[in-house]
């Protein structure tokens, strides 16, 4: 039994459509939806843990790419470094689980570790480098 923890990406023009579904029945995957933020007309993202046989999860990530999926591993961990952050605020829209989160009053960033799934989205979004994958 193999394992792989990915966030999926898809466009607009996918959200409705039961990509979940063909996975489970025509490629023989169990799915564990880790986090999700799905809004109609707008771009989708699904952090999941997909299991099932090698190869079955090799012919599942080739379907999802074929249709227009954006994938990514998640990594290990993710580090914030307090005190390279300027909080800006930059990395807040791109993370889909709270980890990072701003006090509307105090306009303060802030990390909680324990909401981040490693999926990386914040990295490119940070401009102070103040966000680190740690493998
Ligand atoms: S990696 Fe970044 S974007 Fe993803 S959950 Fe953790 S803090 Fe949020
Ligand atoms: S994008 Fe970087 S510098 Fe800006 S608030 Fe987030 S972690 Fe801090």
């Amino acid at each position: 039994m193999a394992k792989k923890r990915i966030v999926l990406t898809f466009p607009s023009t996918l959200v409705g459509q039961p990509i979940t579904t063909h996975l489970v029945k025509d490629y023989d995957l169990m799915l564990n939806i880790l986090r999700g933020v799905v809004a109609p007309n707008e771009e989708g993202r699904l952090v999941l843990e997909l299991s099932g046989k090698k190869k079955s999860l090799e012919d599942g990530i080739k379907y999802l790419k074929g249709l227009g999926v954006e994938i990514q591993s998640l990594a290990q961990d993710i580090k914030w470094h307090e005190s390279k952050c300027t909080h800006c605020t930059a990395c807040i829209p791109a993370c889909p689980t709270q980890a990072m989160s701003v006090d509307r009053d105090t306009m303060e960033v802030s990390f909680v570790k324990e909401l981040c799934i490693a999926c990386e989205l914040c990295i490119p979004a940070c401009p102070f480098k103040a966000l680190e994958i740690q493998f």
